[in-house]
């Protein structure tokens, strides 16, 4: 007999009929012969009303103090839920996180999984009773109530899952699966049948809130099959179901996303050495600051301009640790910008497809919308855009992928490549010790690709468009592309492709910049990529810190930065590279699997 853990968010239990309807849903799946986990989350926007009261006492709760208020909103639901089931004739138990065996850090609000006893929970599912597991929550060493982010339901069931070796992991939600973009949004979005791991990762932390991240890196690691359906459902219906293969292997985007209170920081002046980026990111780390399209911009006369964005809610966090480094690294000239948002393309055929950023850049060219910023990762193209065009741009770009149609050629359910392989047993408990640790998989030198720069790129629409075009006509694999806007209204584009293309790429470039009024086009091949793996590289924030500080301390100077959920990417000049690998390798050595 199978474990099934069902998951039901906020909207799914947000009155006593919704909560009987998710209680009948539990005691079908027992009937079909299953020992059955649910998760809930507090009833409908209960979480919300609690941090709204806290905020009526003062603007800096406890941090102890709010987890003890928010985890009360899960407790009411659990309560009420076992009752539901009682009511209907079948045994239920409710347990919060701390009576389970759920142990975290103590980083109240945001703390992780550390480890969950399966003792308790099994005993109950043994004697035939239903476990009602409170989502979100957990205890540290010393018994102190923590929880685990907002919408940490999901990482909740998702983890027990995992520890209980469940058959499955149900996420009942208020929409009927993963859609290629947020239904609310865009009427066009359509309901994906499948979608991968590592797409999801990119759409969830760039603003597709229907599954928390962190829930998808425990699927992957621990091979979690996760069906996201809807609890309003009534036959069942197939939602979307999460695992290793996309929904389509040929489709270069799979959906795309918005997070829309985006600010955008950038520094002039900064001295163009090893160091800089080490300085300024461990500044940003200490203070929690997430920081995402990092832009740098290659030196002129030792100085360099780097830029990046971070939630508008963490602007003034940022601005006053950027101020504190700008004391360190002496004259620097900060400007900021909140009224901007980020559009990205996510999709893991583009890893193998030319053509394919430059179709966004276009769609969005056609509508007049400039592209402030723009940084890539092996699936992903995130575009900065000014907040008011950003709906607008969300849906060219959905509409240019023909996001609203299915594809032709479905991986197959069959498909036996695509089917999750589950840890053996013994993995999973040896790794369950601190089960949310970062693991670095590997790190990798690729010496393969060079560097082409398109300098003094006016701030205006289509000029990406036009470039990155003449690239794609011929038939060239762009790798990476950064792009980010000075206080001069100038821009820089540098984009990587392999060293064989350099010259034809340099030279189907040039004409087109020179048309558009952009500054001299110039090349290196003398460049390396240093790429560290893994899962969970964007929610363990010390990732980019932890290469910079070895780097920086080898004396090798970045010049050029992306990343995503699963790796971050640096260039530095070629006679660096091994040495680099080096630094890098003795860095991690702690953390690699
Ligand atoms: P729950 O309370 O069940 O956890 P959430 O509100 O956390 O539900 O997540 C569901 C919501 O996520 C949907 O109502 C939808 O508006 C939003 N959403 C954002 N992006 C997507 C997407 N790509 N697919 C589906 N839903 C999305
Ligand atoms: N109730 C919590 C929240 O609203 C957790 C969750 O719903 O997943 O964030
Ligand atoms: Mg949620």
């Amino acid at each position: 007999m199978g474990i099934i853990v069902q998951k039901f968010g906020g909207t799914s239990v947000a009155d006593a009929d919704k909560i009987l309807a998710a209680a009948r849903k539990a005691i079908r799946t027992q009937q079909q012969g299953h020992q059955v986990v649910m998760v809930v989350s507090a009833m409908g926007k209960n979480t919300d009303v609690l941090v709204d009261l806290a905020g009526q006492l003062t603007s800096k709760p406890p941090a102890r103090e709010m987890d003890m208020l928010l985890s009360t909103g899960e407790q009411v639901s659990v309560a009420l839920m076992a009752m539901a089931i009682n009511e209907l004739g079948s045994k239920a138990v409710s347990l919060t996180g701390g009576q389970i065996g759920i142990k975290t850090d103590s980083s109240h609000t945001k703390a992780r999984i550390q480890s969950i006893s399966t003792e308790r929970l099994r005993k109950h599912l043994d004697d035939g009773h239903i476990v009602i597991a409170a989502g979100f929550q957990g205890i540290d060493e010393d018994f102190n109530i923590t929880t685990l982010g907002r919408g940490g339901s999901d990482t909740t069931a998702v983890a027990l899952a995992a520890v209980l070796q469940a058959d499955a992991c149900e996420i009942y939600t208020d929409v009927d699966g993963v859609f290629t973009t947020d239904p609310r949004i865009v009427a066009e979005a359509r309901k994906m049948d499948r979608v991968s791991h590592d797409e999801i990762l990119e759409l969830a932390s760039m603003g597709a809130g229907v599954m928390h991240s962190r829930s998808i890196e425990f699927g992957k690691k621990f091979g979690v099959p996760i069906h996201v359906c809807n609890s309003a459902s009534f036959s069942d219906e197939p939602g979307t179901v999460i695992d290793l293969l996309p929904e389509s292997i040929d489709r270069p985007v799979s959906g795309v996303a918005l997070t829309k209170n985006e600010a955008w920081i950038s520094l002039a002046n900064v001295p163009d050495q090893p160091g800089t980026m080490d300085t300024l990111f461990s500044k940003l780390g200490g203070v929690n600051v997430a920081v995402d399209m990092i832009v740098q911009n290659v030196g002129k006369g030792g100085k360099a301009e780097v830029s990046f964005t971070v939630l508008e809610s963490d602007l003034p966090a940022t601005l006053n640790a950027v101020n504190d480094v700008a004391n360190e690294l002496g004259d620097i000239e900060i400007t900021s910008e909140a009224n901007v948002s980020k559009v990205s393309i996510v999709g893991l055929g583009m890893a193998t497809q030319t053509g394919v950023a430059d179709r966004m850049f276009r769609a969005f060219a056609d509508e007049g919308i400039n592209i402030l910023a723009i940084t890539t990762s092996q699936i992903k193209v995130s575009a900065l855009v000014r907040r008011e065009q950003a709906m607008q741009a969300l849906r060219a770009v959905h509409s240019e992928f023909q996001l609203d149609k299915p594809p032709k050629d479905r991986v197959s359910f069959g498909d036996k490549s695509a089917a999750v392989q589950p840890p053996s047993p013994i993995d999973v408990v040896a790794r369950l010790q601190r089960m949310e640790d970062l693991t670095i998989d590997d790190i990798q030198l690729d010496e393969s690709q060079g560097r082409i720069t398109v300098s003094h790129v006016p701030d205006t629409p289509g000029i990406a468009a036009e470039i990155f075009e003449a690239v794609a006509a011929e038939n060239i694999m762009v790798d990476m592309i950064v792009q980010g806007t000075g206080r001069d209204g100038m821009a820089n584009i540098s984009f990587t492709v392999p060293k064989e293309s350099v010259s034809a790429a340099t030279e189907v470039v040039r004409p087109v910049a020179a048309n558009l009024e952009c500054g001299p086009v110039t090349h290196d091949k003398q460049i390396a990529i240093l790429s560290v793996f893994g899962i969970g590289i964007r929610t363990h924030t010390g990732v980019g810190v932890r290469m910079f500080q070895a780097l920086s301390r080898t004396g090798i100077n970045v010049e050029m930065v992306s990343s995503s959920e699963m790796r971050v990417n640096v260039v530095v000049s070629a006679d660096r590279g091994q040495a680099g690998l080096k630094a890098l390798q003795a860095a991690f050595d702690d953390v690699i699997g």
